[in-house]
């Protein structure tokens, strides 16, 4: 008799994918809805129940589990979320929600950066590393553990929030309060926006990340000091890390991580400047194998660990 399928969730600020996914980590279907983050509580809700009997429909009526992964901070206790993006959730009781939009089976909720580390580890890049950190590069910088093989929660659900590793005491404000996070320097916008202040002029209209590390390709030389400048952060970041959680591996994925070579060659040159203790030389930095996939695979993984 064949295991059913788990239902994963992965609840973003601007999408929110469902998926169904077969014991062996094999995505069967997924569908994607735009959040409507700024339209109220219930709308959102509604997003999510519309994909719930989406994929509850692919499925036969039945699955084994519900994991969900969502946008933080959230409340892994109380299961509920507070996602910055989503305005009108808060103290939202997603998981209670959920267990009885879909009862009869174990309803689990993780942060969605635990979750991406998690489904990398189980079915990525990450395969066969017992300790490693996976984040997510775009438009903010986030993350999550998987230490000693097993998913790192931290006390409320929230460990593994990399964005706001401080690595400049007295730099710029974070959205979170305070200031120098990294997330203020190393994020697709923070690039953009440093390098528009230091007389970078995009040849296109939109002037984004994607659009920077085409410059910085064709040689612009602003532009590729902002790239210096975002990757120099992320390797301090990371080495701190690396430091504390004695890790094999940092995965990392998302827009700014498909910039390639890019990204990848001045964060392993700057991080071999930062990452000096004998226990670190052999930390391995590379680019995530799942794409978007990776937090509803790691949803799934969540919900049937035993
Ligand atoms: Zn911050």
């Amino acid at each position: 008799m064949s295991e059913l399928a788990t239902l994963a969730l992965d609840v973003g600020g601007t999408k929110i994918a469902a998926g169904l996914i077969g014991a062996d980590g094999t995505l069967l279907y997924t569908a994607t809805r735009p959040t409507r983050g700024d339209q109220g509580p219930e709308v959102v809700w509604a997003v999510v129940v519309e994909l719930l009997g989406d994929v509850l429909a692919k499925a036969g009526g039945r699955v084994g589990a519900v994991g969900i992964g969502s946008a933080g901070p959230i409340d892994v206790n109380a299961g509920t979320v507070n996602p910055i993006n989503i305005p009108g959730w808060r103290g939202f009781a997603l998981r209670d929600r959920v267990a009885a939009a879909v009862p009869g089976v174990p309803v689990r909720l993780g942060g969605d950066g635990v979750c991406m580390a998690l489904g990398e580890h189980r079915y990525g890049a990450g395969r066969g590393t017992r300790s490693m950190l996976g984040m997510v590069v775009s438009t903010g910088v986030g993350g999550g553990l998987v230490l000693d093989g097993a998913p790192f929660h931290g006390r409320t659900g929230n460990a593994g929030h990399v964005g706001h590793v401080v690595v400049d005491a007295d730099g710029e404000p974070c959205r979170c309060g305070g200031r120098g996070c990294v997330e203020t320097i190393s994020s697709g916008p923070a690039m953009v926006r440093w390098a528009l202040a230091n007389g970078w002029t995009p040849e296109t209209a939109e002037a984004d990340a994607k659009a920077l590390a085409a410059a910085a390709e064709a040689g612009d030389p602003v532009a590729r000091r902002a790239f210096r400048r975002g990757t120099d952060a992320l390797a301090a970041m990371i080495a701190s890390v690396a430091a504390v959680c004695d890790l094999d591996l940092v995965v990392i994925g998302g827009g700014v991580a498909k910039s390639g070579a890019l990204l990848f060659d001045p964060l392993r040159a700057a991080l071999s400047e930062h990452a000096r203790l004998d226990f670190l030389t052999g930390l391995h930095v590379v680019p995530a194998e799942l794409g978007g996939d990776a937090g509803l695979v790691g949803a799934a993984a969540l919900a049937t660990l035993v």
